[in-house]
């Protein structure tokens, strides 16, 4: 064991060889604080002060909500300090281009700083349209509608789309919005085996019959482990059984295709074998919010009535729809930024393989998961890299399985060589480090 991880172990165990601090009491309810026995308060006020207790002993910064005082490029100011960051899905850079920067600003001269209305209501504006129309050109579909967020997109068009009665065969991997999609609905939700055509198959022969309508859900670029979307074969086996399909293109819009058009261009698929591409603007796209296309009359039909879609919600903020064209123009005219976002996520997969690092199912995409089971492990070995300059984020339960516990390196085009050959020796040390450590009592 080396000096630092006995160190660590001799202070967070506590004489009767435990882990600290001692269980929590159930918190009462009282006024103004009806939630307080709520399970998710009450478990984060305890699960706080465990990772702060954590931390504090061993003297370590703690890495969770990092308050940067910089842009989310490649390198961030912390503190006063410069970080190398790989915890911004700013894939192409394009988050703080100076075209896209200036765009939201010249949108913010034209337009505002708010819709200040839902579209329906004097909130329309014609970089809506055109963002609109270029996004179907994208994705080869009738239409497409923008939205104020990713997250809401999913679970207000699965809202819309599904209800009693109906189902959606989600890949197991699925985003947690698209599950708040499904009981939004009040229709059943069935999962298959991640990416596996045969899963697909055998849960609908199985279940198909059942439900009225059937929707199945699947993603582009998979966003905890990097896996690609083998979205033609699940798409053909949704056909066999009367299925809706839809795809969840947040990370691969702008990542996948020769010209970054996602994993429809990957594919080489037509627009319609697929009935919904939905996206955000949040990620390549160096924006915010998200937005929805298919087939043109439903498109129209959720513009005007599915609630938290497009009515009864104000329109995207202008600026952010001018940052978002003006991306899809850097996109065009400077297909070099793929060709390096792929080459560094080669060269760093290759860099960590060559160390031994456990590299979970991915496919070697920009999004590379360090498997790094437990928790406290995890988050080890963030706050290690924090005090050696660079900044990846700890992913632990319930966005990941428990024992899944990692963390996860967004690459970009624009990191360096010398920052990528850097963080790879830094991450190897930190991970030995980590295995090193005692178990915590009950901690996972
Ligand atoms: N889908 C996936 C796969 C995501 O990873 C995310 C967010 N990270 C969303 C949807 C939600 O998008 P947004 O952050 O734009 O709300």
């Amino acid at each position: 064991m080396s000096e630092s991880a006995r160190d660590l172990a001799r202070r967070l165990l506590n004489s009767t060889g435990e882990a600290a601090p001692a269980k929590p009491q159930r918190p009462r309810r009282g006024p103004g604080r009806q939630f307080a026995d709520h399970p998710e308060v009450a478990a984060m006020a305890h699960k706080r002060a465990s990772i702060e207790a954590v931390y504090a002993q061993f003297g370590m910064p703690n890495p969770v909500f990092l308050t940067r005082e910089s842009p989310n490029d490649t390198v961030i100011r912390w503190q006063g300090r410069e970080l190398v960051n790989f915890g911004a899905y700013n894939y192409l850079g394009l988050g703080n281009h100076p075209k896209v920067v200036q765009a939201a600003k010249d949108t913010l001269d034209a337009y505002g700083a708010s819709a200040s209305a839902s579209r329906i209501v004097a909130g329309e504006i014609p970089i809506y349209i055109e963002l609109e129309q270029r996004l179907a050109r994208m994705y080869d579909v009738g239409d497409a509608l923008v939205t104020t967020s990713g997250y809401l997109t999913n679970a207000g068009v699965i809202g819309f789309l599904l209800r009693a009665g109906d189902v959606a065969i989600c890949d197991a991997l699925i985003h947690r919005s698209v599950v708040s999609g499904v009981q939004w609905a009040g229709a059943r939700q069935l999962s298959f085996r991640h990416n596996d055509p045969e899963s697909l198959r055998s849960v609908l022969r199985m279940a198909r019959g059942n439900f009225d309508r059937a929707l199945v859900v699947l993603e582009g670029h998979y966003s905890m482990d990097g896996t690609i979307g083998r979205i033609d074969e699940l798409a053909a086996v949704a056909r066999e059984f009367d299925c809706a399909v839809m795809v969840d293109e947040a990370h691969s819009l702008g990542v996948f295709g020769e010209t970054g058009s996602g994993v429809r261009e990957h594919f080489s698929m037509a627009g319609g074998e697929v009935d919904l591409w939905m996206g955000t603007l949040s990620k390549a796209l160096g924006s915010c919010g998200g937005f929805i296309a298919g087939d043109a009359d439903l498109i129209g039909a959720m513009k005007v009535s599915a609630p938290g879609v497009a009515m009864l919600s104000g329109g995207p903020a202008p600026s952010t729809i001018g940052a978002a064209l003006a991306a899809l123009d850097v996109l065009d005219a400077e297909p070099q930024r793929l060709t390096r976002l792929w080459s560094n996520a080669e060269l760093f997969h290759t860099l960590l393989a060559a160390r031994d690092i456990d590299l979970g199912v991915s496919e070697r995409t920009p999004i590379c998961p360090v498997l790094v089971p437990q928790e406290f492990r995890a988050g080890y070995v963030s706050a290690r890299l924090l005090q050696h300059g660079i900044y990846a984020g700890a992913i632990t339960a319930p966005a990941v399985p428990v024992g899944s516990e990692r963390l996860r390196f967004f690459l970009t085009s624009e990191h360096t060589d010398d920052q990528l050959r850097h963080t790879a020796d830094q991450v190897a040390d930190a991970v030995e480090a980590a295995r090193e450590l005692p178990d915590l009592g009950g901690m996972n």
